[in-house]
């Protein structure tokens, strides 16, 4: 489960880990209020799950309260990475001096928790490690000995800090570390650590829990409330919307579409047990993108039934403002029930992935 970085950084601030002070907004009015609050100038942080928001222009700042009412109403227009903005996390804008990277994750291969730190943060990480990896330090930990303080400072130094600075990075480095193991978290990360005249502040938050461990962790189960629904969506640069329950399906999907000579234009895995609201959703998320030139829509029931699946789908047909032509392979749980629902609302449908797929492909090369 990934947290919202509003989410992640109370969790930091109740942990002892310095933040910004900073509020929520859903929406625009609320936004003016709050900024005239705060002193200026200030930022606005879009809240998605997904990372590079500042690439992507979803963090803005403003001088006055107004402005961020105006920014705020544009902010939540965006979709960022397939990913609507839904609220913003309104900041106090930092005077930053520098910047640092610092995460912790669980390195599944050796076993053991790694802990990356640079002095280059702030940028995408992935190309620090690429470009210039000696920049990039990691740390393995014992999982079966307690970190101590004096081995985050010895990362700090492994970093290159300034001396000054070594012992408050280091105190950053063993509280994340703390944070990540009290939580079951696979993911955190503090990019960038800004350096300010006040100290040291984590200016963004990112936080991902073990799903496996949210039994146990009450507390941050009680936050999954709004993204219980949420899909594994990837946009690709194709024109044949791939739509599957479950990834293993969605990639057989989009293997069979490559066969067939066929691009995706997306990956979206609508997961097990999808709702009808669900199906749909997924639906007007990749007709809304003009790039998807056909949908297939590849189906095999097991918790999701497929009755579920064909009202969702006729739903939407029904209302949908874009007319893209639908490929559906529906098979399994309440199959016949389902069959009969297209049927009735004169939907075609196939059986076979591969049937569906090779008629997907043919109506994209027709249009
Ligand atoms: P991300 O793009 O999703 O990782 O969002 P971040 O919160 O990390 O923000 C991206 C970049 O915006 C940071 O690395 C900073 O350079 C800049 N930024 C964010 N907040 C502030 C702020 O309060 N003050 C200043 N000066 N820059 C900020
Ligand atoms: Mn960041």
């Amino acid at each position: 489960m990934k947290l919202f970085e509003y989410q992640a950084k109370d969790l930091f601030k109740k942990n002892g880990i310095p933040v910004p002070s900073s509020k929520l907004a859903q929406n625009a009015e609320e936004a003016e209020k709050i900024a005239a609050g705060l002193n200026i100038p200030l930022v606005l942080k879009s809240q998605v799950l997904v990372g590079g928001r500042g690439k992507a222009g979803g963090i803005k700042f403003a001088d006055n309260s107004s402005q961020a009412n105006e920014l705020a109403k544009q902010l939540l227009k965006l979709e960022i990475k397939g990913e609507p903005v839904n609220s913003i996390l309104l900041e106090e804008k930092l005077a930053i001096k520098s910047e640092f990277y610092i995460s912790v994750v669980m390195d599944r291969s050796a076993k053991k928790p790694l802990i990356m730190a640079s002095t280059q943060g702030g940028m995408d990480i992935e190309q620090v490690a690429r470009e210039t990896p000696e920049k990039l330090i990691k740390y393995h930990v014992d999982p079966l000995e307690e970190f101590l303080p004096y081995q985050a400072r010895e990362i700090a130094i492994k970093m290159g800090v300034p001396n000054p600075l070594i012992s408050k990075v280091g105190g950053f480095i063993w509280k994340l570390f703390t944070v990540f193991q009290k939580y079951d978290a696979t993911i955190a990360e503090i990019n960038p650590l800004v350096l300010i005249p006040e100290g040291l502040v984590a200016a963004d938050a990112k936080f991902e829990v073990d799903d496996d461990a949210l039994y146990r962790q009450k507390e941050l189960a009680s936050l999954a409330g709004d993204e219980k629904d949420e899909f594994a969506y990837v946009k690709l640069d194709g024109d044949i919307a791939v739509i599957g329950n479950g990834a293993g399906l969605t990639l057989s999907g989009m293997d069979m579409l490559k066969l067939y000579g066929g691009k995706p234009a997306t990956f979206l895995d609508i997961g097990g047990g999808a709702s009808q609201q669900n199906i749909a959703r997924a639906l007007n998320l990749v007709i809304s993108n003009p790039q998807v030139k056909v949908v297939f829509l590849n189906v095999l029931g097991g918790i999701t039934r497929a009755d579920d699946v064909a009202n969702g789908v006729v739903n939407v047909l029904k209302e949908s403002e874009r007319d893209v032509p639908l490929v559906i392979r529906l098979t399994g749980t309440n199959e016949g029930e389902g069959q009969r629902i297209l049927t009735d609302a004169d939907v075609s449908f196939e059986t076979s992935m591969e049937a569906a797929a090779q008629k997907a492909v043919e109506i994209a090369e027709s249009l």
